[in-house]
């Protein structure tokens, strides 16, 4: 992030624009939403900066500018619609050491301006550090459409209920009034009652809130999905919202956890191949723990929960120590991955029964029903299969599965560095390493990719997928 939008304090503050033609009048028109003393330099005005001018929202002075202009500014704005004449305003104000915005050119400019949208005193600032103007435009009209307008009146109303609401004495109190606050009592607003009424329906939610018991503590163990956060549940987006603590494993995304509230304790228990862990008792231990303590407790888990997420340990853990807990489900990343590569994980006349296997367990490399596994049309989902290669490769080939049988390795799938392999059972293990595959992978075997960067040609693949 080049530019760092804040919001500055403009009262009692001088803003100077340089130039007083239609390209200042556009930037005007942003300025005059401010308190500040806006003083306008120009030899020929435009007739709407004149009459600006005249109804007193800006001073117009009728030259061009000259440094001494400059004393006491605070910003900047070079808007002449002339390169030339901008440039000559923008050597001023770094002389003197204004702050300045060269309108149309990034690279002369030490600040840029947003687009806005105005729920005055709620504002969103959109910037795109000049790169598409356009979508920037884009965005504010979606903005726009989707805030409602009396936003702005809600946040006064919230402003003057903050000393009463002060009274609730718990953090977490203040917070469910809050969110009762907004999400609720929207209504009072838009069905045009008094702003008494609504203070006072207020005054009841506050009472309500007060006279709550806090809630008990609660696991929620959420399927994150494959890390393309909008694979991710409306649940689980919700609960991450509402969340006290997020624990989360290695592969849960930065997509998701971006989702958890800004207060709330995020903690990565994520278990590295091979390099440090959280053990599994001491999540478990966590986990109840927090709940006792009354927490709103995530546990945010890659994929679905329930697929090789060793969520009966938790639940076990949980029950045992009298926690209440749900589960929420979550895309799973061999769906995931056959979404990716465009390939269907039962067909017609080739499988009637799809495996879900892991190339390890707690022993090392799994062994399977291999047997069956080598029939013709037999398919697996294999999970952590990537080590596990050359071992998965080995044992189907020696029960008699052919060579040709085509297997979609999926790397990062849904994320932005997906790449799919298109390879056959008899050089699986050799393609995974020319191909590089590191993981996180999935390994669709009897499964031809339908699309793929690398490995046999699709249409070959198909072709032996249906033999
Ligand atoms: N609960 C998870 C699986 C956890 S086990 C689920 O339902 O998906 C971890 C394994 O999941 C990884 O070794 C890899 O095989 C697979 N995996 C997780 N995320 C993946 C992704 N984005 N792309 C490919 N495989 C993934």
């Amino acid at each position: 992030m080049r530019h760092l939008p804040i919001s500055l304090d403009l009262r009692n503050r001088r803003i100077v624009v340089a130039g007083a033609g239609e390209t200042a009048l556009a930037k005007l028109r942003i300025l005059l939403k401010t308190e500040a003393d806006i003083v306008v330099f120009g030899a020929t005005p435009a007739p709407e900066t004149e009459r600006l001018s005249r109804a007193g929202r800006c001073r117009l002075v009728r030259r061009p500018i000259v440094a001494s202009d400059l004393a006491g500014a605070t910003l900047l704005y070079a808007a002449h619609g002339d390169a030339a004449a901008d440039a000559r305003a923008v050597a001023l104000a770094r002389s003197e050491g204004v702050l300045c915005n060269a309108v149309d050119d990034l690279e002369a400019s030490d600040f840029l301006t947003p687009a806005i949208v105005d729920r005055d005193p709620v504002t969103v600032a959109i910037g795109t550090e000049g790169t598409a103007p356009m979508l920037a435009r884009l965005l504010k009209r979606e903005f726009e459409e989707r805030l409602p307008s009396d936003l702005g009146l809600l946040a006064r109303l919230a402003g003057g209920f903050r000393r009463r609401a002060a009274t609730l004495r718990n953090a977490d109190a203040r917070r469910r009034f809050w969110r009762r606050f907004f999400l609720e009592r929207r209504p009072v607003q838009a069905r045009g009652g008094r702003p008494g009424d609504a203070v006072a329906a207020l005054d009841d939610l506050l009472e309500a809130v007060r006279n709550e018991t806090a809630p008990a503590g609660h696991v929620y163990l959420v399927g994150a999905g494959p890390g393309d956060p909008e694979l991710m549940t409306l649940k689980a987006r919700r609960l991450l919202d509402e969340a006290d603590v997020v624990i989360h494993d290695r592969l849960a995304s930065a997509g998701a956890l971006e989702l958890a509230r800004r207060e709330a304790r995020i903690v990565s228990v994520g278990k590295q191949p091979g390099g440090p862990s959280w053990r599994q008792e001491d999540i478990n231990a966590l986990l109840v723990a927090e709940a006792a303590a009354g927490a709103q407790v995530v546990r945010l888990k890659c994929g679905d929960p329930a697929v090789f997420g060793r969520l009966d340990e938790e639940i076990d853990a949980l029950e045992a120590a009298g926690v209440a807990y749900s589960v929420v489900p979550g895309v799973t990343a061999a769906t995931a991955a056959a979404a990716s590569a465009g390939a269907s994980l039962t067909r017609r006349c080739r499988n009637a029964d799809l495996r879900i296997l892991t190339g390890h367990d707690v022993d090392g490399f799994a062994e399977q029903d291999w047997r069956a596994l080598a029939k013709p049309g037999a398919a697996a989902a294999i999970y952590m299969g990537v080590a596990a290669a050359k071992f998965l490769q080995g044992r189907l080939l020696m029960h008699g599965a052919d060579p040709a049988t085509p297997v979609a390795v999926v790397e990062n799938a849904s994320l932005p560095g997906e790449t799919i392999l298109s390879a056959r059972l008899g050089d699986l293990s050799g393609e995974m390493a020319a191909f590089g595959v590191r993981g996180p992978a999935i390994l669709l075997f009897g499964v031809a990719a339908r699309r793929h960067d690398a490995g046999v040609a699709a249409a070959a693949a198909v072709a032996g997928a249906s033999q």
